[in-house]
């Protein structure tokens, strides 16, 4: 019976004389066509051919030119649909690394689609036509708004920490404290973009305390810079002793070695008023005489990918004529988002309105609520799931405030039939999936991180994920 539905299997040129191959062929590459040919018969093939193949249940049917061509089809829409797609983040992290972390700005995204659509004014001097400055509109922003006297920006900050050490101390020593040798998200370890960038890693204090008296120890004539890490993701807590920026910098300052400061996140204003703890703010690493400072574009600050770079203008040159600059330059789509984002800065009180990142930070909690309410609202009522309106806390994430809850309220699913695992898989597979969390059994959607336009779109998703499990 296998030798017999083995023989009925077309040939590759048979399948290609049907009509339904040219309609194919309109859509994809005749090489496509024939690699999807190839593939799906391979299939039928190896079905047949199993260990556990029943014959009298096979649907023949399947055996048709016609049919190999439809599985075709499936199979090429499949390799050429887009992968990254938009998602719903129900995970309540706002910077969320492995979701896109910060979310532009509309501002922001006007900018983008604008450089996308035309031509633009990248690197070219209006007043001589010639080529001009590809940081130029960066520049003014960013020295405005943090004090600094010069600044440049890489693709992220990892490129941004190794380019400054690569620029000012490669070759060197720069001294480090033990307690800020750390990793950020497993791919950005401190010591080993040190190696990377050519400097020579000097640990100076113990994983908890570090006095100036370590780094002035550890000085010496081949000392090239003293870096400073923002310890972002975690804290030591307890008994600790950490070295003032301001008295490092003096000590420097009289040797002249710079002092290279990665602040991590790099918020602009202080948050405190908003219930945040206290961070350092670029300016006050400026004001602290701290001569390079580097942060992320896509974490606090709220716009795209990038390593933003500011400080002493003697540094940032060579910072910004060393030949790894080339390498990590940032693109139009960076340019234009980051500076539509910086500009919104002028004015705090709507940079906290307009960028999202810095919105889902300081809102009030009862706008997250009435998001919660108002999905709720949308859902079909059904025996199968319990839906409840409850408090809980949210993360920033992206490495900033570790130690902060955010007050939240999530939309708690609990389905009666199937599992929290399954349902949250269901909601993964949708054409927009939707990312959430699982606590003690039950689904939780976080409305911290939902935005007020995806919860209409979330609601049919929901809708559909609860009708369709009620009737199968
Ligand atoms: C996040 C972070 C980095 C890495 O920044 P990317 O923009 O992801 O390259 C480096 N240092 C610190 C302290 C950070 O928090």
């Amino acid at each position: 019976m296998q030798k017999k539905y083995l023989k009925s299997i077309p040939s590759v040129n048979d399948i290609l004389a049907e009509k339904l191959a040219e309609k194919i062929k309109n859509d994809y590459s005749r090489n496509d066509l024939i690699e999807g040919i190839r593939a799906v018969t391979e299939k039928i093939r190896g079905e047949i051919l199993a260990e556990d193949f029943d014959g009298d249940n096979f649907e023949s049917s399947r055996l048709s030119a016609e049919s190999i061509l439809l599985e075709v089809d499936k199979y090429l829409k499949n390799i050429y649909q887009p992968k990254m797609t938009a998602a719903i983040n129900a995970t309540g992290v706002i910077i969320h690394t492995n979701l896109g972390r910060s979310i532009l700005s509309k501002k922001a995204v006007e900018a983008v689609r604008e450089v996308a659509e035309h031509y633009s004014t990248l690197e070219i001097d209006r007043e001589s036509g010639e080529r001009g400055h590809r940081y130029q509109a960066l520049q003014d922003s960013l020295k405005k708004l943090t004090g600094a006297e010069a600044a440049v920006v890489v693709n992220n900050n990892a490129g941004a920490v190794t380019i400054a050490l690569a620029a000012l101390a490669a070759d060197k020593e720069v001294v480090i404290s033990r307690g800020e040798l750390v990793e950020i998200g497993g791919s950005f370890r401190v010591p080993e973009v040190m190696e990377q960038s050519g400097a020579h890693l000097v640990e100076v204090g113990a994983t908890n305390k570090v006095y100036l008296k370590d780094y002035i120890n550890a000085y010496n004539e081949n000392t090239g810079a003293f870096l400073k890490v923002h310890t972002s993701n975690y804290r030591i807590m307890g008994f600790t002793e950490m070295v003032d920026a301001a008295e490092l910098t003096e000590f420097a300052h009289k040797k002249d070695i710079p002092v290279i400061e990665d602040l991590g996140s790099g918020i602009l204003f202080d948050l405190q008023k908003y219930g945040l703890n206290y961070e350092p703010t670029v300016k006050e690493c400026i004001e602290d005489d701290i001569d390079i400072v580097t942060f992320s574009g896509d974490k606090l600050l709220g716009g795209p990918q990038a390593g933003v770079i500011v400080g002493k203008k003697k540094y940032i040159n060579q910072i910004e004529y060393h030949p790894l600059m080339r390498a990590l330059r940032v693109d139009k789509f960076t340019i234009a988002a980051l500076e539509a984002t910086l500009k919104q800065y002028r004015n705090f009180e709507k940079a906290i309105k307009n960028i999202p990142t810095l919105r889902m930070l300081t809102e009030d909690e009862f706008e997250v609520k009435h998001r919660a309410e108002k999905l709720l609202k949308l859902l079909k009522k059904s025996k199968l799931y319990k839906l409840e309106i409850s408090k809980d806390t949210a993360k920033v994430g992206g490495g900033a405030y570790p130690l902060i809850d955010i007050n939240t309220f999530v939309l708690k699913i609990d389905p009666q039939t199937i599992s929290a695992e399954e349902f949250t898989y269901n909601l993964r597979q949708q054409d927009v999936p939707v990312f959430s969390r699982i606590s003690e059994g039950s689904v939780i959607l976080d409305m911290k991180t939902i935005q007020e336009k995806e919860i209409a779109q979330l609601a049919e998703i929901l809708n559909d994920t609860f009708w369709r499990k009620e009737n199968e």
